[in-house]
């Protein structure tokens, strides 16, 4: 590990790390004149634990870690050699499998929600996506229809065979949400919620994890590490754009982001079109981006009468409109050597056939 300090005359401050690096098994070794760059080694032949980095980042005299690439974290591509690969029901994120997620920003009608499952699935979406429960900006905003909501998405799953998508934001909701969803979305709002993401990550259900609306890419990797470290390594990270200055777009899509995150972790990650644009004339081309950018899938909001939702109208793609994203994704997936994965097709159901004796 390698870390930089800052300028400090006291002699305190060097003993505290010379102490710790001691406690951990380290031997410490300065790589400059001034004594602000300092290596550690392992004095033994014990692995590494990410806590160690952490313990060094807390000092006062400690600036910044360098380099840990003797102390990874979790979700370090360090860590893991081969890549995450996240299955839920028919989706599979990671190792070249690109999946859609789609569907309303909220549940709020089970004929709008049944009709818009059924296009997403048409189209090639594997998840449906739904919120129950929805973190609004506004304490004054449709905050969701809870466990009715709830209901209907597992209704509209039994009619569909789709699995669900849907965002959990109290860790004291997280047994009831999980016994109905595939999949427990953790919103940018909710990111740095470490009960929440510690209460998701035990409660074995696949994470998809949200960054937050002004969240860096580290502060974004630590808070998966949480639900890593909880035990559940079924977790797929979503870029959704971070807080810009323009009014352009909703938020700005941080293509940079997904691209850095494809190499530096092992996790799948995907992007989310529609809350970086806010608007649906732009949420093709951000989706298209963000997939080239190395995205291993999409969750895109759909809506057949954007107009009548309580919310993200503005940004609803039409049926219409994300079957022809859908095309243009799978398109693009090959053009990376990637696998589309799609619905399996609904079988009709089989009769059993009377024998009659001969
Ligand atoms: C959503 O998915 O509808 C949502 C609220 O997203 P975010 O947490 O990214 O704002
Ligand atoms: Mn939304």
């Amino acid at each position: 590990m390698l870390l930089t300090l800052k300028k400090t005359e006291s002699a305190a401050q060097l003993d505290s790390l010379r102490d710790l690096a001691r406690e951990l098994g380290y031997e410490l070794r300065f790589l400059d004149a001034g004594n602000r760059v300092a290596e550690l080694t392992r004095a033994d032949d014990r692995p590494t634990a990410p806590s160690d980095r952490s313990r060094f980042e807390d000092l006062a005299l400690v600036a910044s870690v360098l380099d840990a690439s003797d102390a990874p974290e979790l979700t370090d591509r360090a860590a893991q050699v081969e890549r995450t690969v996240v299955r839920v029901r028919e989706a599979v994120f990671g190792a070249g499998h690109v999946s859609l997620i789609a569907g309303p920003c909220a549940v709020e009608e089970l004929d709008d929600l049944l009709e818009v499952a059924r296009a997403v699935q048409r189209s090639g979406a594997t998840l449906l996506r739904g919120g129950a429960y929805k973190p609004r900006t506004s304490p004054h905003s449709f905050q969701g229809l809870g466990t009715e909501g709830l209901r209907m998405l597992a209704e509209v799953r039994e009619a569909t065979g789709l699995g669900l998508v849907t965002e959990v934001l109290d860790p004291r909701d997280v047994e009831r949400v999980a016994e109905t969803a595939d999949m427990l979305q953790i919103g940018a709002r909710s990111m740095a919620n470490a009960a929440l993401l510690q209460e998701a990550g035990a409660s074995g259900k696949p994470v998809l994890l949200k960054r937050g609306l002004a969240a860096t890419v580290r502060e974004f990797l630590l808070a998966a590490e949480y639900v890593l470290a909880s035990g559940n390594r079924d977790v797929v990270l979503c870029e959704r754009g971070v807080r810009g200055f323009d009014t352009v777009t909703r938020n700005l899509l941080d293509v940079g982001a997904i691209a850095h995150l494809s190499a530096a972790t092992h996790l799948p990650v995907i992007a989310d079109p529609s809350h970086a644009a806010g608007r649906s004339d732009l949420v093709p081309a951000l989706a298209k981006a963000g997939l080239m950018a190395g995205a291993d899938g999409l969750i895109v909001e759909v809506h057949p009468r954007p107009e009548n939702v309580h919310s993200d109208g503005a940004q609803a793609l039409s049926p219409a409109a994300f079957d022809a994203l859908a095309g243009a994704v799978a398109r693009l997936v090959e053009l990376e050597d990637k696998v589309l994965v799609t619905p399996r097709p609904q079988v009709p159901p089989v009769f059993e056939v009377e024998e009659t004796a001969p």
